[in-house]
């Protein structure tokens, strides 16, 4: 079929696919990105042109495009056994491997891990073990969520309603009890003369007042990103998880963890509470945990959680709750592989390699008049567009200057993400120093391009 117009792969897509999240004036102005394959952190599309992804994909291909491991451990398990289920007591040996290395990896003692298919699965997935568990144990009117603004969880009934994400009015949600508590961002939440520190006092208060005004026995945790992702790349204000953790456990609130981003390396730890210094209740993961090369999400539960869980579901006889494909053996074995290549062939060492090169690129383009403030940890990063520096005023939003800087981007062979007035980067974990030079001159090249444009230069 000849490329014309009319059948071109852009056109194809735009007339069989409903995209989500998905900015649909811009691609339909500019056509989509088809995609054939990848090489290292390059992807390449149908006519061969290469970027550079510093995306990782939706931050999950930590290890690239072309992992050989990766893809040998899918075709081996593939060929030995393809799918099985993890109900009535049976489940696939790798499903039970898999388990025991991810409490083994966890900052958990000892604990039980629950499999789905996605982060917003496993959101939704221990909501309502939270639930579950409150019934059981007498208190069913321990069901409210706590989450903050800017936090995202995911796009399910449960995962929607806990982000933070203005976005849900258009659905009607959030469901009711889902409480939105202010974002850890000093830089952008912070009162003038507000010190950080009594900027993290300030929330931490917010969260006894919530409580007390909700009242403790009516709510059934607390979920948080040791660094919020999608909202931004948004490290906590500094203090911010040893103030309120002592106030979730004096009210028997479990602390959870998303760590769909922040798990398996990002943050420059194995998970994003360690190198936040606190250990949670339960934890979410999803994304590196399988290198992005197998859909999967996992609950992993510590003992305390783990323990009362179990005894619930003992009472009644089952936790009636699953998923087709969890514990999926491909997934599994994809898995085990991805964290022995994360943890032991050198690609969380060279996240902490890198972070100080990462680091120093956000901060040189920081110093761009019109970048308000950058903000990372490990390999997530951020670099915040303003209008006026010293107010942090924004730019007026029918700019689009983060998605102009990002489609610049794109046209030069480097993908990166506007959040907000922000552009995002979060390369895959095998990144060189020279791809990490690439990345930050592609986007110098488009700033300083985009903000003369729009007479801002
Ligand atoms: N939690 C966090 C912190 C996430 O970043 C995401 C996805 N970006 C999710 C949950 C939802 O995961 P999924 O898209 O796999 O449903």
């Amino acid at each position: 079929m000849p490329d014309t117009a009319a059948n071109s792969w852009d056109a194809r897509a735009g007339a069989h696919m409903l995209y989500g999240f998905t900015d649909l004036p811009s691609v339909q102005a500019r056509g989509a990105v088809v995609l054939t394959h990848g090489e290292g952190p390059y992807v390449v599309d149908v006519a061969g042109r290469r970027y550079l992804d510093a995306n990782s994909g939706l931050w999950n291909m930590v290890a690239g495009f072309d992992h050989p491991g990766l893809a040998a451990a899918a075709k081996a398990q593939y060929d030995r056994f393809p799918g099985y289920h993890a109900f009535f007591g049976r489940v696939s040996d790798q499903t039970v491997m898999l388990s025991e290395k991810l409490i083994e990896v966890s900052p958990f003692a000892r604990g039980k891990v629950f499999y789905t298919n996605s982060g917003s699965e496993a959101n939704d997935t221990l909501v309502k073990m939270l639930w579950f568990l409150a019934r059981a144990e007498g208190q069913p009117e321990r069901r409210k969520i706590l989450t903050r603004w800017n936090g995202y969880h995911g796009v399910t009934v449960a995962a929607a309603s806990m982000t933070g994400k203005a976005y849900n009015a258009l659905f009607g949600l959030p469901l009711p009890g889902f409480i939105h508590l202010t974002c850890p961002h000093y830089w952008r939440e912070g009162r003038p003369d507000e010190t950080e520190a009594a900027f993290t006092a300030r929330l931490a208060a917010e969260l006894d007042e919530v409580i007390a005004r909700e009242g403790a026995e009516t709510i059934a945790g607390f979920f948080a990103e040791p660094v919020i992702g999608a909202g931004g790349v948004i490290p906590p204000s500094a203090g911010y998880f040893q103030a309120i953790q002592p106030i979730l456990k004096r009210h028997n609130i479990p602390l959870i963890a998303d760590e769909v981003i922040c798990g398996f390396g990002r943050t420059g730890a194995v998970w994003g509470c360690q190198s936040y210094d606190f250990i949670p209740d339960a934890i979410i993961s999803s994304k590196a945990l399988t290198a992005g090369y197998f859909p999967m999400g996992a609950v992993i539960l510590g003992p305390d959680l783990s323990d009362r869980l179990q005894a619930a579901a003992e009472a009644v006889e089952e936790f009636p709750h699953g998923f087709t494909a969890s514990g999926h053996p491909v997934g599994c074995a994809i898995a085990l592989k991805a964290i022995d290549v994360i943890l032991n062939e050198g690609l969380l060492d060279n996240v902490r390699a890198l972070t100080p090169r990462f680091e120093a690129g956000l901060s040189r383009l920081a110093e761009h008049p019109h970048i308000g403030e950058w903000r990372g940890k490990g390999l997530m990063g951020a670099l915040e567009a303003v209008a006026d520096k010293p107010t942090k005023t924004p730019f007026p939003s029918t700019l689009s200057v983060s998605e102009r800087i990002a489609n610049t981007c794109t046209d030069h062979g480097l993908i990166c993400r506007p959040l907000g007035q922000s552009i995002v980067l979060c390369p895959p974990f095998i990144l060189t120093e020279a791809q990490m030079d690439e990345m930050f001159d592609k986007l110098e090249a488009a700033l300083t391009r985009v903000f003369s444009e729009i007479g801002a230069g």
